[in-house]
């Protein structure tokens, strides 16, 4: 199988500063890669170099599956000017369309793709509303259905329930997980290694000297992951070996 993306040998960094380097890596289409690490070990700057911001300071990053870079669907961190947005709902999701843009106006198929983006996200019906009335919850998903408009392929969420109350934040992960199932690639930066080790299929743990790639129960039994994680392996296996030595110890 050809990956969606394969990163190779990379560095990454700044002038001067390199931030991550020697970074090898496949992701294929279906995945769900979680993102962590703490603050400065790279995450955004990772992101930052799939999305073509900026390019590797040595080493190669390649796409597969015809996936192109302007057809990454992108929902960056909340900011407050996000927040107070003063247009509709609709407006906002309609300008995830921008990259396909051509004329001053949306045409019919990119009202369709926004509209049919929205009823995935549930925001449906709250289409005509003002995007700053909208709880935090609701306006994350908006945005996720405007990042949506970008990709039928891959997103990359930066954080994406920061400042969610709890429903808000299951919710969240719930519909993440439902688009993944969905067919879409995912690729989430995030805080909550618990969440990211219930949700993701794979888990990229960046700290300065060095990284862990593999899937959720690897890194809950790598070295790195038992530092990080206090939960037990969530995966069928280890559940069943689990009760199975509590029943013996009975
Ligand atoms: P994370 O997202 O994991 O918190 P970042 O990728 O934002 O980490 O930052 C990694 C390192 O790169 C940090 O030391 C940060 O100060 C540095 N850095 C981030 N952006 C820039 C920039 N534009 N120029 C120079 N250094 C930067």
């Amino acid at each position: 199988m050809i990956p969606l993306i394969s990163i190779k040998n990379a560095s990454m960094g700044y002038e001067g500063k390199t931030v991550l380097s020697d970074l090898s890596l496949d992701i294929y289409e279906k995945d769900y890669v979680c993102i962590v690490g703490e603050n400065g070990s790279g995450k955004t700057t990772l992101m930052k170099c799939l999305l073509g911001l900026i390019q590797p300071l040595s080493g190669k990053i390649e796409y597969g599956s015809g996936l192109k870079q302007n057809e990454i669907g992108y929902l960056p961190q909340k900011t407050v000017l996000q927040k107070d947005f003063p247009a509709s709902v609709s407006e906002v999701v309609l300008s995830g369309c921008l990259n396909n843009r051509h004329t001053l106006f949306y045409s019919r198929e990119q009202k369709n793709i926004a509209a049919k983006n929205m009823e995935l996200t549930g925001i449906y019906p709250l289409r005509k509303k003002c995007f700053r009335e909208l709880s935090g919850g609701q306006q994350q998903r908006a945005l996720l259905s405007r990042a949506l408009c970008a990709t039928s392929k891959l997103l990359i969420l930066d954080e994406p329930v920061t400042g969610l109350d709890p429903k808000a934040t299951s919710d969240m992960y719930s519909l993440i997980k439902d688009l993944n199932r969905k067919g879409i690639t995912i690729i989430m930066v995030s805080h909550d290694v618990t969440a990211s080790v219930n949700n993701a299929s794979k888990i990229l743990h960046l700290s300065r000297s060095n990284y862990f790639y593999g899937s959720a129960h690897q890194y809950l039994h790598s070295d790195i992951g038992k530092k990080f994680m206090i939960t037990s392996c969530p995966c069928d296996d280890c559940q069943h070996n689990r009760s199975s030595v509590k029943g013996a110890a009975k």
